[in-house]
């Protein structure tokens, strides 16, 4: 069985703490690996090796640390099909989508070569009488990134690569369900020239994490995960003093006007929805179609796509959709279908019975679809993170924006229309931090920031674009005058005394 350690200061380590836990084939249900769990003296190797290289890394020009980058693209790109296949094999989604979760990484590196304008401060010539003033923006120092299972190469691609192109020294902490991806950009970005010490891999779970939490000479921490974790890493980070971000989990609506072009809808709503076995954070779960009548074109349009969905291992180049991570989300996204059944809401479409020949010990869960869902309903509060869709029937547009207005979580949402008037008051009155109009999965792109609001995100500053160079510096602010020099006093006569 091949065992996966840790990347600290440029090489692999085994892990020491005697923890693993199974990494699986989710198709298959066969266990591929065992990744060792991090304890504190394993993080404290890490910080040693970031605190002794990170000055020298800060002090290196910013168009140097730019071309690491260029470098780092050049290689993702390279290594594009074994990266799509190691994510894959881990995470159980397409060849396809893992290319997407790729390039969206890589987009944020692209995004980080612009480095040396990107950190620019600002300069202010006679702020004073003979004063100027001026501002720079200098790294943290040290960075640390916890991120999730459902995107293994772009989340931790878009926390390394604008803390590390800004002169920090970085600790990524990923999900321990699907580590091999982020362990190969650690070779790679090694490939690409940067010092080793300057990007660690530390591979763990609650144990590896809270070590960061407190860890004194970690300056910031970046998380991606579920809403609970979310919660706690910003309030123990923020405790401990540290510039925290922490992005949670979601529940994304679909508003569907009676103008809308209905098999547009729900060609997106299927894309959307199952894309990815509906482990996005930025996939829809509600559907509101607006209207009786919108509601029936809508199912008549949508269930037979449903039905029709090809669900296949990776390997299957036909595959749309493929299982869920691991054993426990499948049970947990099970039950909470008997849920939604239970609690009144009609099952349109049943994905439990859903087999795949050869496939038996997959971790499949078949592509589900609720009709006239209630937001007192478990289906509709909760994040389910798999493959359910539920329709919850508005009778006016008013109703309908309620329904994402008034839910805990706010990270994405969309509107299907063909009047500019409805989509633009929906934009503008939505408290939502990324809004779709007559597009599903509304993810800025990397010169653009990520996040979303209320329960979906902690902290300030969102992930990519200008913001993330923000997140990742301080501000220094010099005020200077210099008392007058040798200009005033020059004398140009042969001195004489
Ligand atoms: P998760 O919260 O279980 O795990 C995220 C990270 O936290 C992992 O690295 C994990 O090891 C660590 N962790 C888990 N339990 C912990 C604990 N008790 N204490 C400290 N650390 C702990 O999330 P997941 O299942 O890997 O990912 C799915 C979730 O991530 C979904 O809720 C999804 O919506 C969310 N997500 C959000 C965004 C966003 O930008 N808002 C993006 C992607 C995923």
């Amino acid at each position: 069985m091949k065992t996966i350690g840790h990347f600290i200061n440029g090489k692999h380590v085994e892990g020491t703490s005697g923890r693993f836990a199974p990494v699986f084939n989710p198709a298959t249900g066969q266990q591929t690996a065992a990744v060792a769990l991090a304890d504190a003296s394993e993080l404290e190797a890490a910080v040693a090796a970031a605190a002794a290289a990170q000055p020298a890394w800060a002090a290196t020009n910013p168009q140097r640390r730019a071309r690491v980058f260029f470098r780092f693209v050049d290689l993702i790109n390279k290594h594009m099909d074994e990266l799509a296949e190691m994510l894959s094999a881990e995470h159980g989604k397409t060849i396809e989508d893992s290319k997407g979760d790729i390039i969206r990484g890589m987009e944020v590196a692209e995004f980080v070569c612009g480095v040396p304008h990107l950190q620019k401060g600002e300069f202010t010539e006679g702020a004073g009488p003979g004063i100027d003033m001026y501002s720079m923006r200098q790294p943290l120092g040290i960075g640390a990134g916890i991120t999730p299972f459902n995107f293994p190469a772009m989340i931790p691609i878009w926390m390394l690569a604008p803390a590390i192109a800004t002169g920090n020294a970085f600790i990524l902490k990923p999900s321990e369900r699907d580590p091999s991806v982020p362990m190969r950009l650690a070779e790679l970005l090694a490939e690409a020239g940067l010092p080793a010490g300057v990007f660690n891999v530390v591979n763990g779970d609650k144990t590896a994490v809270d070590a960061i939490l407190a860890h004194n000479r970690i300056d910031g921490v970046s998380f991606v995960g579920s809403t609970p974790i979310a919660r706690y890493v910003y309030a123990t980070a923020a405790a401990h003093g540290k510039r925290v971000q922490a992005f949670g989990g979601a529940k994304n609506h679909m508003i569907i006007m009676p103008d809308a072009d209905i098999e547009q809808a729900a060609n997106a709503l299927v894309g959307a929805g199952y894309g990815s076995a509906g482990e996005r954070c930025m996939a829809i779960s509600v559907a509101v179609p607006v209207g009786e009548e919108t509601a029936s074109r809508l199912l008549d349009a949508l269930v037979p796509k449903i039905e029709n969905l090809k669900i296949g291992p990776y390997t299957d180049p036909g595959a749309e959709m493929g299982p869920v991570v691991t054993r426990a989300a499948q049970e947990r996204i099970l039950s909470l279908i008997d849920s939604g059944e239970r609690q009144g809401a009609r099952l349109v479409v049943d994905g439990r019975t859903f087999r795949l020949q050869g496939y038996e010990d997959g971790f499949f869960v078949g592509a589900t679809l609720f009709d006239h869902v209630t937001p007192e309903m478990d289906i509709y509060r909760e994040e389910i993170f798999g493959p359910v869709l539920s329709v919850v029937r508005a009778n006016s547009y008013q109703e309908a924006l309620e329904l994402p207005l008034r839910h805990e979580y706010g990270n994405g949402v969309a509107i299907f229309t063909r009047d500019g008037d409805t989509a633009r008051d929906f934009a503008s009155r939505i408290n939502i931090g990324m809004v779709g109009i007559n597009v599903p999965i509304p993810t800025p792109l990397a010169y653009y920031s990520f996040g979303g609001w209320k329960a979906s995100a902690f902290g300030d500053l969102n992930q990519h674009g200008t913001d993330s160079i923000r997140f990742w510096t301080r501000t220094k602010t010099v005020t200077s005058r210099w008392p007058s020099g040798i200009k005033e006093g020059a004398s140009f006569s042969m001195p004489t005394m």
